[in-house]
Formats: C-alpha cells, sequence, structure tokens
C-alpha cells in the first residue's frame, strides 16, 4: 500500500525504474541496481523512499564494515550494558527501505549474513540476543553495486547476484542529462548542453584506460561552480578533470577537450 506521498528530492525519470521500483517494492523483492558511480542511483531510492512515505536508511558499504556494525551491538550506557540496534536491525523494525551502497566492497561473510533477508524468511536472526527480528511488511532492502570487473573492481557472488531483482543504471542520455545538470546546478540550458558533450567525449575515450568517467554528478558540480561565476574551462578542469586523473597527458587531453566546447 502506498503511505502518503512526501515530497521528495528532484528525480529526473529516465525509463521504466519507477514502474519496477514499484512492483518489486509490492511484492517484497530486494532489488539491485546495477551501475557506475555518479548516474543517480542514491537518487533514486531517495525520491522512492519518500513516494512511498518510508524513511531511508543507507548505509555505505566497505571492506570494515562488520555484521555488527549493521545488525547492532551491546554499549555501555550511564554504567548499565544496553543493545544498540544497527541500520539493518533499525531498518527491519521502522519497515524503512534499507539502501545498501556499493554493497561489493564488504566482506563475503557480511554479505551473507544478509542473504534471509532476500528470501522468504525476510528476518535476521540475532545471537547476541537469541532473538529472530522480522522484517516489517513495509521493510524493502535495496542494494548497490558498481559492475566494474574490467577496471578490477570487486566482483558479487553469482550466489548472492541471484537473489535480487537486478536493474542496469547509466548516465542519461543527453537531453535529459543536460535537464538533470540544469536543474542541479542552476546554470542555464546552454552551459548543461556543452558539459553534457563534454562527458560525451570523455565517456567515449576508451583509450584514455580512466579508472571512473565523467559522471553526471561531477558535471552538476562544474555547472554550480558555472553558476557561481568561475571561468567554464576552469570549472571543468577542476570539477571534472583532476578528479579523474593525475596523470599530465590525460589531464591535457581532456583539457583540450573542454577547450573545444567553452
Ligand atoms: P550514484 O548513487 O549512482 O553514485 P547519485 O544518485 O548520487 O549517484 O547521483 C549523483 C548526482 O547526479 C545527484 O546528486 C544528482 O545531482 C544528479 N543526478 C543523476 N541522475 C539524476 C536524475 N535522474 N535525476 C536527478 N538528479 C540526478
Amino acid at each position: 500500500m502506498l503511505a502518503p506521498t512526501i515530497k521528495g528530492p528532484f528525480y529526473q525519470v529516465v525509463a521504466d525504474e519507477e514502474e519496477i521500483f514499484d512492483s518489486a517494492y509490492r511484492n517484497q523483492l530486494p532489488l539491485m541496481l546495477k551501475g557506475p558511480t555518479g548516474c543517480g542511483k542514491s537518487r533514486f531510492i531517495e525520491s522512492m523512499a519518500a513516494r512511498r512515505g518510508r524513511p531511508l536508511i543507507t548505509v555505505a558499504c566497505n571492506e570494515d564494515t562488520s555484521a555488527t556494525d549493521l545488525l547492532g551491538r551491546f554499549v555501555v550506557k550511564g554504567g548499565d550494558t544496553v543493545w544498540q540496534d544497527g541500520p539493518v536491525t533499525r531498518a527491519l523494525r521502522e519497515g524503512a527501505i534499507l539502501y545498501l551502497d556499493e554493497i561489493a566492497e564488504a566482506r563475503e561473510d557480511v554479505i551473507v549474513v544478509l542473504h534471509p533477508l532476500t528470501d522468504h524468511r525476510r528476518a535476521i536472526t540475532l545471537d547476541k540476543l537469541n532473538e529472530e527480528i522480522k522484517a516489517s511488511p513495509e521493510f524493502m532492502l535495496v542494494v548497490s553495486f558498481n559492475p566494474g570487473y574490467q577496471r578490477g573492481l570487486k566482483e558479487l557472488k553469482p550466489s548472492t547476484r541471484q537473489r535480487f531483482v537486478a536493474m542496469h543504471f547509466d548516465y542519461p542520455r543527453p537531453e535529459l542529462e543536460s535537464e538533470i545538470v540544469k536543474a542541479e546546478s542552476q546554470c542555464s540550458l546552454e552551459v548543461a548542453q556543452k558539459l553534457v558533450r563534454f562527458a560525451g567525449k570523455i565517456r567515449n575515450l576508451k583509450e584514455l584506460g580512466l579508472a571512473e568517467t565523467a559522471s553526471t554528478r561531477l558535471l552538476v558540480d562544474a555547472g554550480k561552480l558555472i553558476r557561481d561565476g568561475l571561468e567554464p574551462r576552469r570549472s571543468c578542469d577542476v570539477a571534472i578533470v583532476q578528479p579523474l586523473t593525475d596523470d599530465g597527458d590525460i589531464m591535457t587531453a581532456l583539457q583540450d577537450v573542454a577547450a573545444m566546447i567553452f
């Protein structure tokens, strides 16, 4: 059931992602958002959580994330030892949307602990409390994953991947991306279009071997600097080129492309 809608952040729909989210939600299926950094995955989930009127609990996963960090631990408070829920446990109880960002960064043993949340059980056993926490019906698990096997990024095990409905996200097509950059940075449409053209060129220059490419996020940042009065080429340099590379030759090549466009 849809709870009263809370106005969410601006999210430009790109394809059928809202429909798929809604159907997965109604069917209590966990969802995986695949795609490169900065292409709108987190923004999409923020917007969906607001639309559903559910709290959103986000965890940025990394290799130091432990099962205890996610599930909870005993802490000493005023001389007493009390249990403190971790974000996963809190999300289960509150019926929140739990967003595990970059799940592949978490250790395998931590990911396995979450498996029971992804099937009919929808529950977690807290050994330390000797208690099973069942997910509230509104709970949903969403994870993001950046498939970057070519670049040595971490992979997800097939046995984990299989547990999710998975959607591929990518940078939006140029007209939409220009609208997003304009709306997010408040720059002119003309500037936004140029930034998107610049990004298109960088994304096509596969031979540069960049670990990450020009994301929508970087374009929004550049748009903000330009709107603020910083010279466009310099804005492209500090908001797009420098974050992407430390290699002098590649920097020069990208700065040349920016100079051609701006
Ligand atoms: P990801 O989670 O994929 O790394 P984000 O969702 O944080 O990326 O997106 C980065 C930024 O790009 C957002 O803060 C927002 O400014 C912009 N953005 C990207 N796609 C969209 C979209 N479809 N609608 C609105 N903003 C978007």
